[in-house]
């Protein structure tokens, strides 16, 4: 099954106000723990979504739903329903490879393959036949590495290893590596943790560009950063979505005390 294909078929069945994911009445426990509590919301095509709350009430566990990476995690229990351009992700038909290559992921500290950059962003074409042959592969390899803003600082680097770069480039690779494989939603875990100022800022001007080809889903613990970057933002607390809306009006106007309060740093 050719990944591209799916995807066309897929289109056509989508309206154009429909959400790229829905997310409903998800709940999910790991063992006794019941973490995440009846979450229902959808995150729109082109925009940014900001997951904010404080350590531990679920946002790492929301964003690994949208790809099905808690299935990785053997006492881990996923209820409810997501849909993925109105199709379940969980359909027997949308084997999790797929899955995973439609809604790429990006972590909190960067993992680069230890390859040289170039089999780095390599790996994922060759893995899911995306490229023809040789030529082909060193457009997709360069094409990814320009729309990550990484091309002019690697282009005489290809056969370096990615782990020799600095941590901020290496950040820049791992989104590279994600949209070598033409995702439709990048899926973030707080990416900027580990970066100095620079490297950060440089992330977000990525995000902001790259949000006009794809989906995506930011967790942060900056609240300037999703005020920044995000169009949505949703403010997770103990395991439920207390409230989501538009960024401008979560932070000037939040609906909850409990908004308010982590919002001007009551507590974090
Ligand atoms: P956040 O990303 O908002 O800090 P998490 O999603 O990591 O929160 O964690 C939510 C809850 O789920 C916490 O109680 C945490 O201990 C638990 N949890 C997260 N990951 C695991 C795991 N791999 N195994 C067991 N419990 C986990
Ligand atoms: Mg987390």
């Amino acid at each position: 099954m050719n990944v591209f294909n799916v995807n066309d078929n897929l289109e056509n069945k989508m309206t154009a106000n429909s959400p790229k994911i829905s997310a409903k009445k998800v709940n999910v426990f790991y063992g006794e723990n019941h973490a995440l509590k009846d979450i229902s919301l959808d995150i729109n095509p082109n925009q940014v979504t900001a997951l904010i709350g404080p350590s531990g009430c679920g946002k790492s566990t929301f964003l690994r739903c949208l790809n099905r990476m808690n299935d990785t995690i053997d006492i881990c229990r996923v209820e409810g329903t997501i849909t993925l351009d109105n199709q379940n992700i969980n359909d027997k038909a949308l084997d999790v490879v797929q899955l995973r290559a439609r809604v790429g992921m990006v972590f909190q500290k960067p993992n680069p393959f230890p390859k040289s950059v170039y089999d780095n962003i390599a790996y994922g074409p060759r893995l899911h036949g995306i490229a023809k042959n040789k030529n082909d592969l060193d457009d997709i390899v360069q094409s990814s590495l320009k729309k990550a803003g990484l091309w002019n600082e690697v282009h005489d680097r290809l056969d370096e290893s990615g782990t020799s770069l600095s941590g901020g480039q290496q950040q820049r690779l791992c989104i590279a590596r994600t949209i070598a494989i033409e995702p439709e939603v990048i899926l973030m875990d707080e990416p900027c943790s580990a970066l100095d100022p620079i490297a950060t800022a440089i992330i977000e001007e990525l995000i902001e560009d790259l949000k006009t080809r794809y989906a995506i889903v930011i967790v942060t613990h900056s609240m300037q950063q999703a005020a920044r970057i995000s169009q949505k933002t949703a403010f997770f607390h103990l395991g439920k979505l207390m409230e989501m809306g538009d960024t401008t009006t979560i932070f000037t106007n939040p609906r909850h005390e409990k908004t308010k309060d982590y919002i001007t740093g009551r507590y974090g």
